[in-house]
């Protein structure tokens, strides 16, 4: 299966409990960004979310009470660098304990001493390493020689210890589309679950000119949409229709929402027009509306999974067709 029978279960239960409750909006992940500090400085990386002091992290009880009101079944701790949490090994412990599943997405070059022997494997526990390209590219992406060794190293040690373990590649401009291929065949002969594929965005305060622009983003995607048979992608091939410019959506960013340690990001993962102080304002003063229909200058060349995955979902009742290729998609992987 493409993705675990246990997260496509809760992640459906979640879906028929909102609807009988009667809401058409509700999150479906919640991104946990405990900290602002990173070992990297990834030229892709806004400045803020790799230079913040530890002393600064979001509290243990902050990071489970963001868990228990967003209500999401999946929780992707990501940052900064979430293995630097102190408190790592508390919080993973918590949020299984609640039931949800866990992406960790991370670096890898301190999984041996974080990670393993602290934090064992678990059925709700991904390991969600990044890697944004063979050795050339991500040591140039995360501007230090050696990530791309270390991390391949750490994949292979996490498989070997027995966890759920998934790439998430990051493609820029200068991403070849032959090396996006390559990438999946490396990681795949390493018998790694899953590869997670998302378009490098324009985050609002970097200047670098490595992000894509909305043709970038089709033409790129049309080349992975014809491999995604072949690899365990796992992002849905209605995105990757969505992301070849094969389709339209109207955007879902209440779907993943962010708890950071500045508050609650509105009105989504990429942008930070405010940080709220509660969930609860967040989610009543931010314009679902407005966000939704990608009206916005910012959102014009925006194709990321963390807006559109949802829209996905909320349009398969009008298209038996699709439902049926979910259904042969989630089998196949
Ligand atoms: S289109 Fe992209 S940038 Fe705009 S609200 Fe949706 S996820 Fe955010």
């Amino acid at each position: 299966m493409r993705l675990p029978l246990h997260i496509a279960t809760d992640q459906l239960k979640n879906q028929v409990r909102q609807r009988l409750k009667g809401r058409r909006r509700y999150p479906y992940v919640l991104m946990l960004e405990p900290l602002y500090t990173c070992n990297l400085a990834c030229i892709g990386c806004a400045v803020e979310r790799h230079t913040g002091k530890l002393k600064d992290r979001l509290p243990l009880e902050q990071c489970l009470l963001a868990v228990d009101e967003s209500g999401a079944p999946t929780v992707s701790i990501c940052g900064g660098e979430p293995t630097i949490y102190p408190e790592l090994p508390e919080l993973v412990a918590g949020i299984i304990a609640r039931k949800r599943h866990i992406y960790l997405c991370t670096n890898a070059l301190l999984l041996d001493s974080k990670l393993f022997g602290r934090i064992p494997p678990d059925k709700r526990l991904t390991i969600n390493v990044h890697l944004d390209g063979m050795r050339e590219t991500h040591d140039y992406v995360t501007a230090r020689e050696g990530v791309f060794d270390k991390a391949v190293e750490m994949l292979r040690e996490c498989k070997r210890r027995g966890y759920h373990t998934t790439i998430n590649m990051t493609i820029f401009k200068e991403t070849e589309v032959e090396e996006i291929e390559e990438v999946c065949r490396f990681v795949s002969d390493l018998g790694i679950d899953g590869i997670l594929m998302s378009p490098g965005y324009h985050y609002e305060s970097i200047e670098r000119d490595i992000f894509l622009t909305r043709r970038d983003i089709q033409q790129k995607f049309e080349r992975v949409l014809e491999i995604s048979d072949r690899y365990r992608i796992t992002s849905t091939p209605m995105f990757l229709e969505f992301a070849a410019g094969k389709r339209e959506y109207d955007c879902s960013p209440w779907s993943t929402v962010t708890r950071t340690p500045l508050g609650w990001k509105g009105p989504c993962y990429l942008i930070g027009k405010r940080f709220y102080d509660t969930f609860e304002e967040f989610w009543s003063e931010t314009d679902w509306d407005y966000w939704e229909s990608r009206q916005d200058d910012l959102c014009q060349n925006c194709a990321m999974h963390s807006g559109f995955e949802a829209s996905v979902v909320r349009n398969l009742h009008r298209s038996p067709k699709d439902v049926l290729r979910l259904a042969r998609w989630h089998l196949t992987g």
